[in-house]
């Protein structure tokens, strides 16, 4: 794989902490949705810094489009949500992964699970879905910190019919919600998942925390290991 010159096109704000970048890229290959690639930032003194990010949309040409958290401190995350300008460049490299993707092929009903920014690779799931004939039934289960930490919000809030929605807040919750706010349980899963006999592709990715958690949850609620696709948003960087 090659390094590409990517130029932000465009950038927008998807929560307080969290931006949406679009980037030309040309010569992309295209993407499979859950895939991921890896940024390179390099200064003028030769020192660089490597990052994962997942595609947040379905494939589209030379078009990429990432949605970075901010992690407070953070080397490349801040660069790229507050730093990097419209028609400033990065180079980019992917894309990477071949488990972690949704075949739109595949008819089984699909369930996501999403953990803070790892709801991003499933929503490029959820995008590659609402593009399709096949109506394919999907089921996102989102945990976040807050109603104003939920990324792509009003998009998730409009989406067509088969494809479910429910969120699980950490911190706080909306005005009105009586329960307390707290981890995605096994129980949140069995409510708003689908049974294991519907023999569902699952997708789960966040914190490697989070993720060991709901795998564990998924496989004592009788889903099949192997239909069970994890990732891990653990730091994983290297610098040089
Ligand atoms: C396959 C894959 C796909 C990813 N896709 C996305 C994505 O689409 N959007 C996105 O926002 N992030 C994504 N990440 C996470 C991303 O790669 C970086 O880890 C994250 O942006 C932090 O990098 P940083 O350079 O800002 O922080 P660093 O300089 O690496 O770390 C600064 C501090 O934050 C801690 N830290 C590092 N990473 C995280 C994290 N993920 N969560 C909490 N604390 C952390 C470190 O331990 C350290 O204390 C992905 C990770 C992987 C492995």
């Amino acid at each position: 794989m090659k390094w590409l010159v990517a130029t932000l096109t465009n950038k927008h704000r998807e929560t307080a902490t969290a931006s949406t970048l679009v980037f030309d890229v040309p010569g992309w290959p295209g993407h499979l949705p859950g895939q991921h690639l890896d940024v390179r930032l390099t200064a003028e003194d030769g020192y660089s810094a490597q990052r994962s990010y997942s595609m947040a949309h379905p494939s589209d040409g030379a078009t990429v489009v990432l949605t970075v958290q901010t992690v407070d401190d953070g080397e490349v995350s801040p660069y790229l949500t507050d730093t990097l300008q419209v028609g400033e460049q990065i180079e980019l490299r992917g894309p990477i992964g071949g488990w972690f993707v949704w075949d739109r092929a595949d008819p089984a009903p699909v369930l996501l699970v999403a953990g803070g920014s790892g709801v991003v690779p499933l929503m490029a799931m959820v995008r590659a879905r609402v593009s399709e004939e096949r109506q394919t039934p999907f089921r996102l289960i989102y945990s976040v910190r807050s109603p104003a930490e939920s990324m792509f919000a009003s998009e998730l809030r409009a989406l067509p019919g088969g494809i479910d929605v429910s969120y699980r807040y950490t911190r706080r919750n909306p005005e009105g919600l009586s329960t307390r706010p707290g981890r995605l349980s096994a129980a949140d899963i069995a409510a708003h998942g689908w049974p294991a006999d519907f023999a569902p592709r699952c997708f789960v990715c966040g914190p490697t925390g989070f993720v060991e958690a709901v795998a564990d949850a998924l496989v004592s609620m009788g889903h099949l290991p192997h239909r069970i696709k994890t990732e891990r948003f653990g730091p994983t960087g290297s610098s040089a």
